[in-house]
C-alpha cells in the first residue's frame, strides 16, 4: 500500500507541474504586439513592446524556477530525503514536538537558502532591468531574515501546539487545531497592519493638503473614518503602485502606497480609495475569513482520518506513523482538493472586485477609477490579454479590460 501511495504522490507532483505549465503556456498564445485599443491613448508602441518582453522574460524564468522546484521535491521523495532529515531530528530529540520543530526548521531553512539565487535574480536582474526595483541589498537581507524569524515563531508555535493536541487527544486533535487556527486567523486579520506590516514598512497618516481634503469629503459621505487611512512607503522596494483594505472592527485600515499617490491625480486616488471602502462596506474581508475557516476545518478533519496511517508515513520512507511526515504526504495528496478550493476562492475574489468597483462607480464615479486602473496597470506592465482559462484558475482580480467594460456600464 505504501508503494502505491508513493507513486500517487509522485504522479500528483508531476501532473500538477505540467498542468501549471500548460495554463501558463495558454497565456503565451494571447501575446500580441498590438496595443489593445482601450489603452492606445496611454500606451505607446515602444512601452507596449517593453510589456511584451517583460511577460516573455517572466515566462522563461518561471520555467527555470518551476523545473528547479520540481527536481528538488522529486529527488527528496525518490531518495527518502524527508526520512533522512527526520532521522537526524530524531537523533537530537525523541520528543514528538521537538523532533517536528527540528524537521521543519531544517526543511524551511534549506528551502529558503536554495531559493535565494532565484529571488536575487528576480529582484536585482529582471525587476531592475524593467525599472521596477528600488530594493537595496540591506532591505533584501533584512526582509529575508524577518520573514524567516516570523515564520519560525508563528509556524513553530502553531505546529508545537497542534502536535501537543495530537499527543493529548488522538484523532480529536483536529477540533482543537481548528479552534487554534481560527483564533490565529482572526488575530492576524485584525492586527496585520498594526503588528506585522510595521516590521516591513512605515505607515503614516494623511498629510494636510488637497488629497486629504478630497479624501475627507468622500469618506464623510460614505461613513468611513479618516483616521483609518494610511500612506505606506511602498517605494522602498518597488515602483509598482497598490492599495488594500485589511482588518476587522476598530482595527480596520486602508493602506495606500506612496507610489499610488505620486502616480495618480487626486480624483483617481479617491477612486481607488472608494474601491477599497467598497470592500469594507460589502464585508469582503469577513466573508473571506469565514470561507478560509471552513476550508481549514474540512482539511483538518480529512487529515485526522489519515494521520495515524502507517502507509502514509512509509510512503516517504519512515516506517512508523509520524505526525510531521504524514503532514507532508497528506499535503501533496490533498493538493488537487486545495487546487479546486483555490479556484473557488479566485472566483469569489473576482466577484468581490466587481462589487467594490461598482461601489466606487456608484458613490464616487466610474471615470476616475477607470483611469486609475489603466495607469496602475500600464506602469506595472501587467498582462492585458491573459488566457480566460488561466484567469479562471488563478486571477484574484478580473483582467483590466473586463473591469473597464463593467465600469463603463455605470458611466452616463
Ligand atoms: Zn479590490
Amino acid at each position: 500500500m505504501s508503494q502505491t501511495i508513493f507513486y500517487i504522490i509522485l504522479t500528483l507532483i508531476i501532473v500538477e507541474f505540467f498542468w501549471d505549465r500548460f495554463l501558463l503556456y495558454l497565456n503565451t498564445t494571447k501575446w500580441n504586439s498590438k496595443v489593445p485599443s482601450e489603452l492606445s491613448s496611454i500606451y505607446n508602441d515602444e512601452e507596449y513592446a517593453k510589456q511584451q518582453s517583460y511577460s516573455k522574460v517572466n515566462y522563461k524564468f518561471g520555467w527555470v524556477t518551476g523545473v528547479y522546484s520540481l527536481l528538488l521535491i522529486v529527488l527528496m521523495i525518490i531518495f527518502d530525503g524527508f526520512a533522512f532529515v527526520d532521522n537526524w531530528a530524531l537523533s537530537i530529540s525523541d520528543s514528538p514536538i521537538l523532533r517536528a520543530l527540528i524537521f521543519f526548521g531544517v526543511i524551511g531553512f534549506a528551502s529558503t537558502l536554495l531559493n535565494i539565487p532565484f529571488s536575487l535574480y528576480s529582484t536585482f536582474v529582471i525587476e531592475e532591468k524593467f525599472g521596477f526595483n528600488k530594493t537595496d541589498a540591506k532591505t533584501f537581507v533584512l526582509d529575508m531574515l524577518k520573514s524567516l524569524l516570523i515564520g519560525a515563531i508563528l509556524g513553530g508555535g502553531i505546529l508545537a501546539l497542534i502536535i501537543w493536541f495530537y499527543t493529548a487527544t488522538g484523532i480529536y486533535f483536529w477540533l482543537y487545531a481548528w479552534a487554534l487556527v481560527t483564533v490565529f486567523m482572526l488575530f492576524i486579520t485584525t492586527f496585520y497592519t498594526s503588528l506585522l506590516l510595521p516590521l516591513f514598512n512605515k505607515q503614516t497618516p494623511l498629510e494636510d493638503g488637497e488629497l486629504k481634503t478630497a479624501i475627507q469629503l468622500f469618506s464623510d459621505k460614505v461613513g468611513f473614518k479618516l483616521d483609518n487611512i494610511f500612506i505606506m512607503d511602498g517605494s522602498k522596494r518597488s515602483t509598482k503602485a497598490n492599495a488594500f483594505f485589511s482588518g476587522l472592527g476598530s482595527k480596520k485600515r486602508i493602506v495606500l502606497y506612496d507610489t499610488l499617490v505620486n502616480d495618480l491625480s487626486v480624483e483617481e486616488v479617491v477612486g481607488v480609495l472608494a474601491h477599497e471602502i467598497g470592500h469594507y462596506k460589502k464585508k469582503h474581508t469577513l466573508w473571506g475569513m469565514i470561507i478560509g475557516i471552513l476550508q481549514t476545518g474540512v482539511m483538518l478533519f480529512i487529515f485526522s482520518l489519515f494521520v495515524g496511517s502507517v502507509d502514509l508515513s512509509a510512503a516517504l520512507g519512515v516506517n512508523e506513523p509520524v505526525f510531521h511526515i504524514a503532514l507532508i504526504a497528506f499535503g501533496i495528496l490533498y493538493s488537487p482538493i486545495s487546487g479546486i478550493s483555490g479556484m473557488f476562492s479566485s472566483i469569489f475574489s473576482r466577484k468581490n472586485e466587481y462589487e467594490a468597483d461598482a461601489f466606487a462607480a456608484k458613490y464616487h464615479n466610474a471615470k476616475s477609477l477607470i483611469s486609475a486602473l489603466k495607469i496602475i496597470s500600464v506602469k506595472a506592465l501587467s498582462n492585458l490579454t491573459p488566457h480566460p482559462l488561466y484567469v479562471f484558475f488563478h486571477y484574484s482580480h478580473p483582467p483590466l479590460l473586463q473591469r473597464i467594460e463593467a465600469l463603463r456600464k455605470f458611466e452616463k
